[in-house]
C-alpha cells in the first residue's frame, strides 16, 4: 500500500504561505467589524443592504413598481421585514433551471426583554428577560451586557435603541451568587443553578427625588429613558429589545489565529456568504445568498425559513422575467436548485474530548466543515445529503483549492442539533450543511479559526460562481 492511499484532511496553517496568511488576516479584520456592527438580525440586514447597494444591488420593489423586466447579470435584493434578506445575481440560464443558493441565518441566541420588563427590588431597578434560543444560562451572568433594539412610539415611529457598545456607554449586568453563599447552588445541576426567571438585568439604583413617587428607582430609570429616547413605560409593550454581550470581536491567541466574538453562529457564515455573492458577476445559474431569521427558535415566524418569503421572492423574480407566472416554473426553480445550508458546526475541543468521535470530528484550522447530516438520536430531524451531491461538492471544492473537512456534530446519542437544511430540501432541492467549525457555540463568546473563516468564504464563492 502506498502512503498516498491513506486519506486525511490537511492542516490549513501548515500549507498556506506568508502572503496567503496575510490575506486571511485582512479578511478577518473586516469580518470582526461586521460582527461589531451586526449584533442583531436587524442590524445585519441594515449593514448588508447598505453594502449591497454600493455594489449595484437594487430593491426588487423598484422592478415591481416600475414594471421593469429583469435582465441577465442584474443584482437584486429582497428585504423581509428588516430581519431577513435574500440577494440574487440573475444567471444566464433561466431561474427555472435552478439556482445555486447559500443559506445562512442572522439571529443568534440572546436575552429578549419581556413585554413588561421593568421593576424595582432590593434597592435596584431590573429588567425581566425571556431567553431566545439555546443558551447555557449560567454563562450570561457577571459579564458586561448591551441593549439593542427598537420600539414603536405612539405616533407609529420606529425608534432605535443601543446602549452599552461605546467605550463611554454604561453596560448592564446579571448577578451570580458569591461562592461564600453558594452551598445550595453548588449542589444543583448546572442547568438548574441559574433559572430563566433569574436572568434579570440590573439597569439602575439611584432613586428620583420626588417624594410622591412610590417606586423611586424604577421611576428614575424611566425618566432617563424618556430623556434619551422619549420612551415611556408603555413603549416596552411595542418593543423588541435584545440583551447581548457588550464589546467588540477580538483576536484570540498570541498568534492571533482565532476570532473570539458573540454571534458567530451564524454570522460567520452570513458574512462569508455575503462577501462571496458580492464577488459574483454573470454566473451561469442564478446565484443566491439567503439570510434567514428565527433559526435559533425553529425557523418560525414570517422572517424564518419556514415562512414563504423566499418562495414568494423567487415567484416575483420569475414574473419579472416572463409574461405569466406559471406555478410549475416556480416549483422547478426550487426543486432544481442546489443549496449550501450555511451554518456553523462543532469543532473538537480538547477540554471536552468525550463528546465527539475523533475520527469523524471537525478540527479548527482544517478548513470549511461539510456535514452530511446533523440531527440527534439516529439522525432524527436531519437533512442527510445525497452521496451524489456530496460528490459534486467535493469536486467543486477540490478544483478551486478550497480546504474542507467532514465532521459530525457529535457522538451518536450525545445530543445534536439542526439547521435550515431540511426546509429547502422540502422543495426537492439538493442541500448539504457547510459552514465554519466553532468552539463554545452559543456562548457569549464563541471561537472560530481565521483560516476556516476564509475557507468558508472561498467555498461559498466557488459554489456560487458557476
Ligand atoms: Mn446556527
Ligand atoms: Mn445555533
Amino acid at each position: 500500500m502506498n502512503t498516498s492511499d491513506v486519506f486525511s484532511f490537511q492542516k490549513g496553517w501548515e500549507i498556506i504561505d506568508k502572503k496567503k496568511k496575510e490575506r486571511v488576516f485582512e479578511f478577518c479584520q473586516d469580518y470582526k467589524q461586521f460582527l461589531d456592527r451586526g449584533k442583531t438580525e436587524r442590524k445585519c440586514v441594515e449593514e448588508m443592504i447598505k453594502k449591497a447597494k454600493l455594489n449595484g444591488y437594487k430593491d426588487i420593489k423598484e422592478y415591481i413598481s416600475g414594471k421593469e423586466k429583469i435582465q441577465i447579470g442584474e443584482k437584486i435584493y429582497v428585504n423581509q421585514k428588516g430581519k431577513a434578506l435574500a440577494l440574487f445575481v440573475i444567471g444566464q440560464e433561466s431561474i427555472e433551471s435552478g439556482m445555486n443558493i447559500v443559506a445562512a441565518h442572522i439571529d443568534s441566541p440572546r436575552l429578549d426583554l419581556k413585554p413588561f420588563p421593568l421593576y424595582e427590588d432590593g434597592e435596584l431597578a431590573l429588567l425581566k428577560t425571556h431567553y431566545y434560543g439555546g443558551i447555557k444560562k449560567y454563562q450570561w451572568t457577571t459579564i458586561p451586557l448591551a441593549m439593542h433594539g427598537v420600539f414603536i412610539n405612539k405616533n407609529g415611529e420606529k425608534i432605535d435603541i443601543c446602549i452599552g457598545e461605546e467605550e463611554t456607554d454604561p453596560v448592564f449586568y446579571i448577578t451570580d451568587l458569591l461562592p461564600h453563599l453558594s452551598k445550595n447552588q453548588n449542589e444543583k445541576k448546572l442547568s438548574d443553578a441559574i433559572t430563566g426567571e433569574g436572568l434579570n438585568v440590573i439597569i439602575g439604583s439611584i432613586p428620583c427625588e420626588d417624594e410622591e413617587i412610590k417606586e423611586k428607582i424604577k421611576y428614575n430609570v424611566l425618566h432617563l429613558l424618556y430623556e434619551k429616547y422619549n420612551m415611556e413605560e408603555e413603549d416596552f409593550l411595542t418593543a423588541e429589545i435584545e440583551i447581548v454581550p457588550s464589546g467588540k470581536a477580538r483576536d484570540v491567541g498570541i498568534d492571533r489565529s482565532l476570532v473570539g466574538a458573540y454571534g458567530q453562529d451564524d454570522r460567520v457564515c452570513a458574512y462569508t456568504a455575503f462577501k462571496a455573492i458580492l464577488n459574483i458577476d454573470h454566473p451561469a445559474q442564478t446565484a443566491v445568498a439567503l439570510f434567514a431569521d428565527k433559526e435559533e427558535i425553529g425557523s418560525v415566524g414570517n422572517t424564518g425559513m419556514q415562512s414563504r418569503f423566499f418562495e414568494n421572492a423567487v415567484a416575483e423574480l420569475i414574473s419579472l422575467q416572463e409574461i405569466n407566472l406559471v406555478d410549475l416554473k416556480l416549483r422547478r426553480a426550487l426543486s432544481n436548485s442546489k443549496v449550501l445550508s450555511a451554518d456553523v458546526g462543532a469543532a473538537f475541543d480538547p477540554n471536552f474530548p468525550d463528546v465527539l468521535d475523533k475520527r469523524n470530528a471537525a478540527f479548527l484550522g482544517k478548513g470549511v466543515l461539510v456535514s452530511k447530516y446533523t440531527g440527534a438520536r439516529g439522525k432524527s430531524g436531519s437533512n442527510d445529503a445525497n452521496a451524489e451531491f456530496l460528490g459534486e461538492i467535493r469536486n467543486i471544492f477540490n478544483n478551486q483549492n478550497v480546504l474542507w473537512q467532514i465532521g459530525e456534530l457529535g457522538k451518536v446519542d450525545q445530543g445534536g442539533g439542526g439547521t435550515i437544511a431540511y426546509i429547502l430540501a422540502g422543495y426537492g432541492a439538493e442541500v448539504i450543511d457547510c459552514g465554519t467549525p466553532l468552539l463554545s457555540m452559543h456562548a457569549p463568546m464563541e471561537i472560530a479559526s481565521k483560516f476556516d473563516i476564509y475557507m468558508t468564504y472561498k467555498a461559498y464563492n466557488a459554489f456560487l460562481d458557476r
